[in-house]
């Protein structure tokens, strides 16, 4: 079921002149062994504990080389994480990311993916990829959140601006 994205990662790694260690075998197994966005320290904790001998730099570098080769998605969690799912050719879906709890919500909305392909057309871009995260605050988190509108202010990037204006219907 995964030997197709075991072999691009197969090839990526020979392009790049590296192999496919046991080590590096055993994270694509562990990866790939379900959908879930995880965590790289988590992953390291789970080889460990199935007597894995890896460490947590081949961890992180192999997961950098598992998302170049295209295999791997990586998502931005709050302000310091990130977490990492499988990818499988042909099987798309974006995100929504809690900033408070780290809850990630899969979505896939067609009109979305439309009018994606249809900014790269009009800028005569060939699209490849794309990664669309949205990131706010989860249904469950929102009656813990302070206020309203005054979320943002400890954020190191830009303050999220609510969508007030969008016509309701
Ligand atoms: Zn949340
Ligand atoms: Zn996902």
């Amino acid at each position: 079921m995964n030997r197709r994205e075991l072999a691009i990662f197969r090839k990526y790694l020979e392009r790049r002149g590296l192999k496919l260690t046991s080590e590096r075998q055993a994270l694509f197994d562990e990866v790939f062994s379900k959908h879930e966005h995880v965590e790289a320290d988590e992953l390291l904790v789970r080889l460990r504990t199935k007597h894995k001998k890896i460490s947590r730099a081949t961890i992180y570098r192999t997961l950098e080389l598992l998302v170049e080769a295209g295999v791997v998605g990586k998502l931005r969690i709050g302000e310091a994480g990130y977490r990492y799912e499988r990818l499988h050719a042909g099987d798309h879906h974006d995100h929504l990311i809690c900033d408070q709890c780290g809850r990630v919500i899969e979505f896939f909305e067609p009109r979305i993916e439309a009018l994606q392909d249809e900014v790269a057309v009009r800028h005569g871009f060939v699209l490849l990829s794309h990664n669309h995260q949205m990131r706010g605050i989860c249904k469950r988190c929102r009656p813990r959140s302070k206020g309203s509108g005054s979320f943002g202010a400890e954020a190191a990037g830009p303050v999220p601006v609510p969508i007030s204006s969008r016509p309701r219907g």
